[in-house]
């Protein structure tokens, strides 16, 4: 493709990108396509010469649109948002027009110092504490994912409860242990797993049922049990806004904990925590003075088209030393003295695309006043939600709901429930999903699209009162 080419081919897929945008509106919510329905749509060889552009995006139209999820549909309200926004796609676009890979700092230095400064700016923005900054012993990275951020952490726990063997040794005895609440996402479990500890070794803490947040008595319990039995409490995952429901750890008492004990303090955030943004949501992060790394997702909630995680650690060279594996072929005098950050070292891949484009441009589009605009919307909308699901005896809120999910159910037996929610999905209208409190079947309404506005809301829980 020439540059002639690509300026004719790249405004259309901008103007395709475009009206999407503008007919979201009039597409189903949720793909309503049959497995296999999209590879059927699709030539079963590949082609033999080369097509136009045109050809692609009327594929892209015809073939796949109908096997497309609307994540951006003003009435997705299934799992959480996974925010794009205009500024972002540009950003993501400049990243693959530079195609570089900012492996190392002397690979392409703008990628790393970029990052650097975006991560200190969001960090900034969040009021996180000054060690998770890069002026100070810590520093933040972009992972692609909260799960690499976690096994990440789990790998630095580890060389440091190891007394940094663990890395040329391998596990062996004495064991290791990692504790979360049973609200923890599954990313806990899966790095346990992938870090060869083995789900045995991980100890799910019990929560209270009404605030569903993890029980500080029974982790403190656990861990005396497990120092007893001669194994290494080794990281503590303590969750800032849980998946199902918003649910926050007691971070501060059991940061005091993983002090006392030497445990490493992971504080996940994935959706909740760029909320603090706002002054008066700070409180998202309470206790984070006491994490030893932390992460939270600007492509779930903060405007940042996936993949983006900024994930955070309070000692950089602890984590430096966990991953760092130099071959000769990546050595270079940059590296060598001293003064830059390799990111390579930080992440799991060695490759890396520049994602601080995209967060760069979020947060120089939007500045701190549209940010905070954004996540207030998002709250509102909710708390509007729960107003109306208030209005109608046949249904409950089941747990505290401080910002933009809502967790609902019809009272009485779970099949209802199941029921309601198929018929809500299969009308192509709204997209919700669920999950469990205190083992009821459960709707949840987690709202963050830019574009919901308050006749979404209105309209959804119309919908849902027509069907249940
Ligand atoms: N942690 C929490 C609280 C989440 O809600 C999620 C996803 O929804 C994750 C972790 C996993 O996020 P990721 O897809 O970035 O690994």
């Amino acid at each position: 493709m020439s540059s002639e080419e690509f300026r004719t081919n790249g405004r259309a897929v901008i103007d395709w990108i475009a009206d999407y945008y503008e007919r979201l509106e009039t597409l189903p919510v949720r793909s309503q396509a049959a497995p296999g329905d999209v590879r059927a749509a699709l030539p079963a060889h590949p082609p033999q010469t080369g097509e136009v552009f045109s050809a692609i995006l009327r594929d892209v139209d015809y073939a796949l649109l109908p096997g497309v999820t609307h994540w951006q549909h003003p009435s997705f309200f299934a799992y959480f948002p996974a925010n794009a926004s205009f500024p972002a796609i540009l950003g993501d676009l400049l990243s693959s027009g530079l195609g570089a890979q900012g492996m190392l700092w002397a690979t392409s230095p703008a990628a790393t110092e970029l990052e650097t400064l975006t991560l200190d700016w969001l960090a900034e923005l969040l009021d996180l504490p000054h060690r998770f900054m890069s002026t100070g012993q810590g520093g933040g990275v972009i992972q692609d994912t909260a799960s690499s951020g976690v096994l990440v952490a789990l790998v630095a726990a580890l060389h440091r409860a190891s007394g940094g063997t663990v890395g040329s040794t391998g596990l062996g005895s004495p064991r290791h242990i990692v504790y979360a609440g049973t609200a923890a996402h599954s990313m806990v479990e899966k790095a346990v797993r992938i870090a060869g500890l083995g789900t045995a070794n991980l100890r799910l803490i019990d929560v209270d049922p009404t605030t569903q947040s993890m029980r500080v008595e029974h982790l403190r319990e656990s861990v005396n049990a497990d120092i007893g039995s001669g194994a290494v409490p080794t990281m503590v995952v303590a969750t800032a806004g849980s998946t199902s429901t918003t649910a926050f750890d007691p971070v501060g008492e059991v940061g005091e904990l993983c002090r006392e004990s030497g445990i490493w303090l992971h504080v996940d955030s994935a959706y909740a925590g760029v909320a603090a943004v706002c002054p008066d949501l700070r409180w998202v992060n309470d206790g984070l003075e006491h994490a030893d790394s932390y992460a939270t997702n600007p492509h779930k909630w903060l405007l940042t088209n996936f993949d983006c995680d900024a994930f955070y650690v309070a000692d950089r060279a602890g984590l430096v030393g966990a991953l760092s594996v130099l071959p000769e072929f990546l050595r270079n005098t940059a590296t060598e003295s001293g003064a830059v950050i390799d990111y390579r070292d930080w992440q799991v891949p060695l490759g890396r695309r520049f994602r601080a484009l995209k967060l760069w441009c979020v947060l120089r589009w939007y500045g701190a006043e549209g940010l905070r605009a954004h996540i207030r919307q998002g709250i509102e909308l909710a708390q509007h939600f729960a107003a109306l699901v208030a209005t109608d005896g046949r249904f409950e809120v089941v747990a505290p709901h401080p910002l933009s999910l809502v967790c609902f159910r019809l009272r009485g037996d779970d099949e209802p429930n199941v029921e309601l929610l198929e018929k809500l999905n299969a009308s192509g209208k709204v997209y919700l999903t669920h999950t469990r409190v205190n083992g009821e079947y459960t709707l949840r309404m987690a709202v963050g699209s830019p574009a919901t506005q308050t006749r979404h809301i209105e309209e959804a829980w119309r919908l849902i009162r027509e069907l249940a």
